[in-house]
């Protein structure tokens, strides 16, 4: 049993101390610098208002365990949690129709949701302006966390079966030994320890520099005020029986407190704090994390308030606060064992409203090794290397925190800092005016306005305001065009790596799914999958030789994990940033290429997933036949220094073929044709490859992680399966994780949707129950609170005897 030493006792640590002696493991010593139970972190003075409903069904997940969890805890004779339910209010049309967005959200996660008339909701909370309303989503779950008591009685129960708490101790080293943790240096002595888990909050970045590691985790100064007692308030006996709200229109939300309200407000500037700069416990006048009020910032926040809350015209403020909390680079909290230190695990950025959730993936992931929820979005691994930068951290820190209640759209990119990395191709791009999105970091084009000029000859069905954001007709063109011709695709921000050296095949064999005892200048799309069969990621092998492959991997968590797992003989190396990537795909691509070549590129020669070292004009690239977006074609590669060359190469010769260049929209609507899955949206670790329509990746012979798990699935016996869901009316657009019902129940949900402009129809790939899945069943799918008719269809939709792939 390991030694495991969590530091720090909020709400995180006392939760994943609860977590794993449940589970047994008991020699385990929380170390709080602070009192127990209210040690002067964040939690030590939060409201605790959980709403459930997140863009992310993870997080919404964590919060569904968590209300579960803190729903079932007594401390005495007083709930942990109060289930007073929660409004979000609109005032306006806009918030309105994201209303009913987002109660699609929170039904895809399973949680009951449903938007309220304004007589509904000032029913259910009185104090309400019912005349300013247009509406309310409400959740009649959410409601109250008793974070304080809950600590207590969670840390208690982890007491009782072993566990050692210990107060008024600071952690002020952390040890280590041939790359792992041995044990944590501490105010009141050494403490060994196999494993350290850092729920330190906003002093998460102190404890991560004692290891040299660098957290995307920046602290920021909240107000939050609490109203004297109020005359219409008075008939309220218990704490609180009215529902939270969050008017995000203002930056408000809002709990009862007894007879008063707490106002809390994101509407001011944004305050960044140091983790070094927070105060010790014994200087601190309240808290550590409860720093002087500013009055100068509130300003405003009551205005807000009274225009949906009246009664707060004539109540007197008597108690605020500008309290800390941990915001990320990109909202997610940081989960798991840091690549750079062996047994170094972090838990922190994380709310009062996900923590129970986000302990028991914790403890699941130390204890099996993997967690049961697809936790990919929250991995501590995940970041680029410049998003680990002080000056990015504090900016996008500041940016989260302004845009925390906006409205979003899924495909809003941050603002500031862009652009930030460019490909080499930048330049050409910007000079067919490339509309840019952003991918880790990376100016990526969306569609080019250069190919306007197809508008003429390929039309696509008009879209409501919302679907049309961060859209143009001409990714309808630009799809149809590569289809009937050849285009050019920037695929540089797809990530990369080499795997070299001695028993690099061996190590593949284990770590993946696909049978790679193939010749060089072979390649193989196969799946890595934890213990559970669950699928990590899928990856695309290429031999180049006997020990040297180059892979397409999804992301730095695959990354690092596959560096984690190598053998000493074998290397694992990040080649992205020094690599680039075109994708020139469609009919005429292979004469556009031969044209470049003297190598013989015909199927014979280089037939499908086969790939070859070669040169197109001066550049040297290698050649790979394969297309993500289901048509003959190639991904090229070459070294950055080539990018110019290579681009300018291709685009002198590809005007005798009608080239154009294309953007990810038409990549992502052709995709989706084709079937293909992408990693993170379509499937995740959550699902087998069975379920996801990918078991046709795995080798029969056994000998790779989650063998045995996958052999003891049952095919014919799913209880969920992802299908391939076409839209009946061709002018209904949706966009992505929407509900799917059946018979007006929520039995699934959408994960990638484009339209399909070959088909000419939207394309919805959802999961859904088993007993759905069968093509021609009839299914909805709500898009904000229409119910829009769509059919369980072929998989793929478009060429699925792979004509055009092999041609
Ligand atoms: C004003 C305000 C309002 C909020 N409202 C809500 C809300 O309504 N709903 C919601 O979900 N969330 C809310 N939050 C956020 C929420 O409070 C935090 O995200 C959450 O409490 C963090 O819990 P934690 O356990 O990670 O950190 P903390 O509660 O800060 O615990 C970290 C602990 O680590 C200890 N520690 C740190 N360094 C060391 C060391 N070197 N040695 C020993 N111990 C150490 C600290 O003393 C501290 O007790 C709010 C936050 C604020 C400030």
């Amino acid at each position: 049993m390991p030694k495991i030493i969590i530091i720090g006792a909020g709400i995180v640590g006392c939760s994943l101390a609860d977590e794993l002696t449940e589970r047994g493991y008991c020699d385990l010593v929380v170390i709080e610098k602070g009192n127990l139970w209210k040690p002067g972190g964040s939690t030590s003075h939060a409201p605790g208002v959980v709403f459930q409903t997140n863009g992310s069904r993870t997080m919404a997940q964590f919060a569904s365990q968590t209300v579960e969890k803190l729903y079932g805890l007594k401390h005495g004779v007083e709930n942990c949690f109060l289930k007073v339910g929660s409004m979000e209010l609109a005032t306006i049309p806009e918030r309105l129709a994201d209303l009913h967005r987002r109660a699609g959200l929170a039904m895809s996660a399973g949680i009951d949701a449903r938007v309220l008339s304004p007589e509904e909701a000032f029913k259910l909370h009185p104090l309400l302006a019912r005349e300013k309303l247009l509406g309310a989503l409400y959740v009649p779950d959410d409601g109250i966390a008793k974070a304080v008591l809950a600590d207590e009685v969670m840390g208690k129960r982890a007491i009782s079966r072993g566990a050692r708490f210990i107060s008024n101790c600071e952690v002020v080293a952390i040890d280590q030994s041939n790359g792992a943790v041995t044990g944590v240096q501490t105010t009141q002595g050494l403490f060994p320890a196999d494993i350290v888990i850092s729920c330190a909050g906003i002093w998460g970045p102190k404890i991560g520099a004692m290891v040299g590691m660098h957290k995307a985790i920046q602290p920021l100064a909240h107000q939050l005020c609490y109203t004297a007692p109020m005359p219409e308030l008075a008939s309220y006996k218990s704490e609180a029986e009215l529902p939270v709200l969050r008017h995000q229109g203002s930056d408000l939300y809002f709990k009862q407190r007894g007879q008063s309200l707490a106002v809390g407000w994101y509407g001011h500037r944004p305050l960044p704090v140091r983790a070094d700069d927070i105060l010790p416990n014994e200087l601190a006048e309240i808290m550590p994390s409860q720093m002087r009020f500013t009055p100068e910032e509130w300003k405003g926040a009551m205005e807000g308030a009274t225009e949906v809350i009246p009664a707060l015209k004539n109540s007197e403020i008597v108690e605020c606060m500008n309290g800390l909390f941990s915001f990320t680079v990109d909202n997610f909290p940081l989960m798991g064992e840091w690549s750079g230190l062996k047994g170094f695990w972090v838990a922190e950025a994380v709310w009062i409203t996900h923590a129970c959730g986000v302990a028991r993936a914790m403890a699941e992931w130390i204890i099996d090794g993997h967690p049961k929820l697809a936790v990919h979005e929250c991995d501590v691994n995940r970041f680029e290397t410049h998003q680990l930068g002080s000056q990015h951290i504090e900016e996008r820190g500041a940016q989260n925190y302004i845009e925390v209640y906006d409205l979003l759209h899924p495909l809003q990119p941050m603002e500031s800092p862009r652009p930030l990395r460019t490909t080499g191709f930048y330049p050409r791009q910007k000079e067919l005016g490339a509309f840019f999105l952003e991918a880790s970091g990376y100016e990526r084009p969306q569609w080019y306005e250069s190919n306007a000029v197809l508008l003429d000859r390929y039309k696509s069905p008009p879209r409501d305001e919302w679907s049309s954001k961060f859209w143009s007709p001409i990714i309808c063109a630009e799809s149809c065009a590569v289809r009937e011709g050849v285009g050019l695709f920037d695929i540089t921000t797809l990530k990369r790596i080499e795997v070299t050296g001695n028993g690099s095949l061996e190590f593949l064999e284990r770590m993946t799914t696909g049978n790679l005892r193939k010749k060089s200048g072979s390649i193989t799309y196969c799946l890595m999958l934890n213990e559970s069969a669950g699928i990590m990621s899928d990856i695309t092998v290429m031999r180049r030789g006997e020990r040297d492959f180059f892979i397409g991997v999804n992301s730095n968590t695959d990354i690092n994990y596959l560096k984690k797992m190598a053998p000493d003989t074998v290397h694992v190396k990040d080649i992205t940033a020094g690599t680039v990537g075109l994708g020139l795909f469609g009919p005429k691509s292979r004469e556009l290429a031969q044209s470049l070549t003297r190598d013989d590129l015909s199927n014979e020669a280089l037939g499908y997933f086969k790939l070859k070292s070669t040169y197109l004009g001066h550049v040297p690239v290698m050649l790979c036949r394969l297309s993500y977006v289901g048509e003959l074609g190639y991904e090229i590669y070459t070294t950055a220094d080539f990018a110019l060359k290579l681009w300018d190469t291709l685009w002198q010769a590809g005007k005798k073929y009608g080239l154009i260049a294309a953007g990810r929209g038409a990549f992502n609507s052709m995709r989706l044709e084709k079937g293909y899955r992408s990693y993170g949206m379509d499937m995740n670790s959550e699902h087998n490859p069975h379920e996801a329509g990918l078991a046709f990746a795995v080798r029969k012979d056994g000998g790779y992680r989650g063998a045995d798990a996958f052999k003891e699935i049952n095919p014919n016996a799913l209880t969920r399966k992802l299908v391939c869901l076409v839209l009946d009316n061709p002018q209904h657009v949706v966009l992505g994780k929407e509900p799917v019902l059946h018979q007006g129940k929520v039995v699934g949900y959408v994960t990638s949707a484009y339209f399909g402009h070959t088909i000419g129809r939207q394309i919805a790939y959802a999961w859904v129950l088993g007993e759905l899945s069968t093509e021609g069943t009839a299914l909805t799918i709500r898009y904000f609170n229409c119910d829009y008719p769509a059919t369980v269809g072929q998989d793929p939709q478009y060429d699925p005897q792979m004509t055009r792939l092999r041609s």
